[in-house]
């Protein structure tokens, strides 16, 4: 069993996690369609590595709440069930480090993959300093009223226990629930 940490990309931010990055940035309508479609077949052979609680949502506001809850692995990657969701249904396309990583494989590297331990650590670092190529932001919705409501009301009671963080989390966080805020007040 490797315990090597795995490369994490994919994972999008959250009111527990803003410094990761906005799924908005990454949208780019004339990806070559054979090009997401290899991609795409790619991800979704992953091997689940691990169960979160709780479905994840779409950051982009088309109100899917089902997106999966188990981070995926190649053996050397690791990306969540959902991210599948994106490139399918919003044109998200990944950046050329993860295409060409995909690329260089000649059919998918199942044994690496069955070769992770469960929770092996994952390295977000790179994933943390990606930007894509678009300015534009998500509007963060999860998707309903009421769900975003209670965000919110979680928020304003001190519920959501964020721990230390910099003062650039925090001013991220200030706008993703701006806004949510903004959204419901239309
Ligand atoms: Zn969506």
């Amino acid at each position: 069993m490797s315990s090597k940490p795995l490369l994490g990309f994919g994972f999008w931010r959250s009111l527990a996690e803003p410094l990761l990055p906005d799924p908005a940035w990454f949208v780019d309508a004339h990806w070559a369609a054979s090009e997401r479609q290899m991609v795409l077949a790619y991800l979704r052979q992953g091997r689940p590595l691990q169960q979160w609680m709780g479905q994840s949502w779409c950051r982009l506001g088309c109100g899917n709440t089902t997106l999966g809850s188990a981070d995926l692995t190649d053996g050397t990657y690791c990306w969540p069930e959902g991210l599948a969701h994106y490139l399918e249904q919003h044109q998200l396309r990944l950046p050329a480090e993860i295409i060409h990583h995909i690329r260089a494989q000649s059919a998918f590297p199942s044994a690496q993959a069955q070769a992770i331990a469960p929770y092996c650590p994952v390295d977000n670092r790179w994933w943390l300093t990606q930007r894509g190529w678009l300015d534009a932001a998500s509007d963060f919705s999860t998707g309903s009223a009421a769900s975003d409501q209670d965000l919110l009301r979680r928020h304003e009671r001190n519920l959501l226990d964020y721990g230390p963080e910099s003062e650039e989390a925090q001013q991220i966080r200030r706008q993703l629930l701006e806004n949510i805020r903004r959204k419901w007040q239309q």
